[in-house]
C-alpha cells in the first residue's frame, strides 16, 4: 500500500523511538555514569566525547525497558482522561494583547513544555512544540492528544528561543523551522552546546550556543531593560537517535530582567527536563536566591523504576520549587502527549496531593488549562 508503512516497520520505528527517547544505558561504556569530580560552576564535562551528569545518573537496561513497553501495551496502555482527550479544555489567548503587548509580564502555557513569557517587552518561547506528533516520524512515536491553541503564525512575533535539549517533545524541527521563517525577521535561538550544529545544518544561523553557566544580555524590546539568559544544569540527557545518547548537552534557563542600573528585578526559571538531584539546591539556588515564577515538570514519571533518574514527579518538583524559593511555579510536561504510564489527567492530581503534604497553598504551584495566559507578578523583595 502506497503511503502506509508495514506493521513491522512501524514496530521497528517505535522500538527504535523508544531506546532513543526512554532511554538505555550502555553498560560496557559507562556512559550514563556521573562526573562527581566536575567543579561546581564549571562548564559540563565530557566521558569519551560524551557529556555526563553532575549527579549519579543511569538509564534503564534495553531489557527492563522492552519488558515494560510489552506490560504497558498489554496493559491497553495510558488511561485517558475520564471524558475522553476531547474533553481536555482548550483556551484561545487573546492574540491580539499577546501581539501587541510590550509593558505587561505575561505567561502562557501551550501545551507541553512550551510556554511564551513575556517580560521586559521580549517575547520568550521555551521549548517550541506545536507538531502533531513528538516524534522524527509522520506516523508513528507519541501523538498529540490536545490541540495547540495557537500555531506559530497566529502568535506573536518571536524574540528568543530557549531550547533545553534535543528530545523531540522538546527540540521539534518543523516548529523551528517556522519560528526562522516568521514575518517580522528570525528569533535568536539560545540552545546547549552541540544542538548548535543541529542548527546550522537546517540553515538557521542566529544561534547561541551555550555551556552551564554561561549567559547572554538581550536588549529590552521597550525602554532601557534587558534579560539576562543563563543556561543552568539539570539531571537529564540528550538524544535524536540510537546512537547519540549524551552528544548534545540539557539544562534548564534562569531568565531574568535586569534593569539600566543593572538591577535584578524579575527572575523566572524554565527547569527543561529533569530529574531529582541536588543541583537545585546546591548550584542553582547557590547562584539565584530567589525565583518569582518557576515552569517545572511534573509528568511523565511512571513507571518510576525506570524514569526516576531523568523525570521528577510532582512531590519531586515541589521539592525544587521550595528548594529554589519560588513565588509561584507552573507544573509543564504533562497533558499534551502520551509519553508514560501514569494516567494522562494523574499530574496535577499527585501534585496538589504533595502540596498539600508540603503544606503549600494550590496557588504556590498552579497548572494552567492549555492556551491559558495569566499576569505574573513581582515577589516581595
Ligand atoms: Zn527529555
Ligand atoms: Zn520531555
Amino acid at each position: 500500500m502506497k503511503g502506509s508503512p508495514g506493521r513491522r516497520w512501524k514496530a521497528a520505528a517505535c522500538a527504535w523511538w523508544l531506546a532513543s527517547t526512554i532511554g538505555v544505558s550502555h553498560a560496557a561504556t559507562g556512559e550514563a555514569e556521573s562526573a562527581a569530580s566536575v567543579p561546581r560552576f564549571a562548564g559540563a564535562a565530557k566521558v569519551d566525547g560524551r557529556f555526563v551528569n553532575l549527579y549519579a545518573f543511569r538509564l534503564p537496561s534495553l531489557g527492563n525497558l522492552a519488558e515494560w513497553y510489552w506490560r504497558w501495551t498489554l496493559d491497553g496502555g495510558t488511561r485517558p482522561p475520564a471524558g475522553g482527550y476531547a474533553s481536555v479544555p482548550v483556551r484561545t489567548p487573546d492574540l491580539d494583547y499577546l501581539r501587541t503587548n510590550r509593558s505587561d509580564t505575561t505567561v502562557t502555557w501551550v501545551g507541553h513544555a512550551t510556554v511564551l513569557l513575556q517580560l521586559a517587552g521580549l517575547n520568550v518561547i521555551t521549548d517550541p512544540q506545536f507538531s502533531d506528533r513528538a516524534s522524527p516520524f509522520g506516523f508513528v512515536g507519541p501523538e498529540r492528544k490536545v490541540r495547540v491553541p495557537f500555531t506559530i503564525a497566529e502568535g506573536p512575533h518571536v524574540d528568543v528561543v530557549l531550547i533545553s535539549h534535543d528530545h523531540y517533545d522538546h527540540l521539534d524541527g518543523d516548529s523551528v523551522d517556522a519560528l526562522a521563517r516568521q514575518p517580522g525577521g528570525p528569533p535568536l535561538f539560545i540552545v546547549p552546546l552541540g544542538i548548535d550544529r543541529w542548527m546550522r545544518e537546517r540553515g538557521i544561523v542566529n544561534v547561541v550556543a551555550m555551556d552551564w553557566w554561561n549567559a547572554r544580555d538581550v536588549p529590552s524590546g521597550a525602554g532601557d531593560d534587558r534579560l539576562r539568559i543563563t543556561f543552568v544544569p539539570a539531571q537529564h540527557w540528550g538524544s535524536r537517535s540510537i546512537g547519540d545518547r549524551f552528544e548534545t548537552l540539557w539544562g534548564g534557563f534562569v531568565v531574568e530582567r535586569l534593569r539600566a542600573s543593572g538591577v535584578v528585578d524579575y527572575r523566572f526559571f524554565f527547569a527543561g527536563d529533569t530529574g531529582y538531584a541536588p543541583l537545585f539546591r546546591e548550584l542553582v539556588h547557590a547562584r539565584f536566591d530567589r525565583f518569582d515564577f518557576a515552569a517545572i515538570p511534573i509528568g511523565a514519571y511512571e513507571p518510576r523504576e525506570f524514569l526516576k533518574a531523568q523525570h521528577v514527579d510532582p512531590a519531586e518538583a515541589v521539592r525544587i520549587h521550595r528548594e529554589l524559593n519560588v513565588r509561584q511555579s507552573l507544573g509543564i510536561h504533562w497533558g499534551t502527549f502520551v509519553l508514560t504510564t501514569e494516567p494522562f489527567d494523574q499530574p496535577p492530581k499527585d501534585l496538589a496531593t504533595a502540596l498539600a503534604k508540603a503544606h503549600l497553598a494550590a496557588e504556590a504551584f498552579v497548572t494552567f488549562e492549555h492556551g491559558e495566559t495569566r499576569m505574573l507578578e513581582k515577589a516581595a523583595r
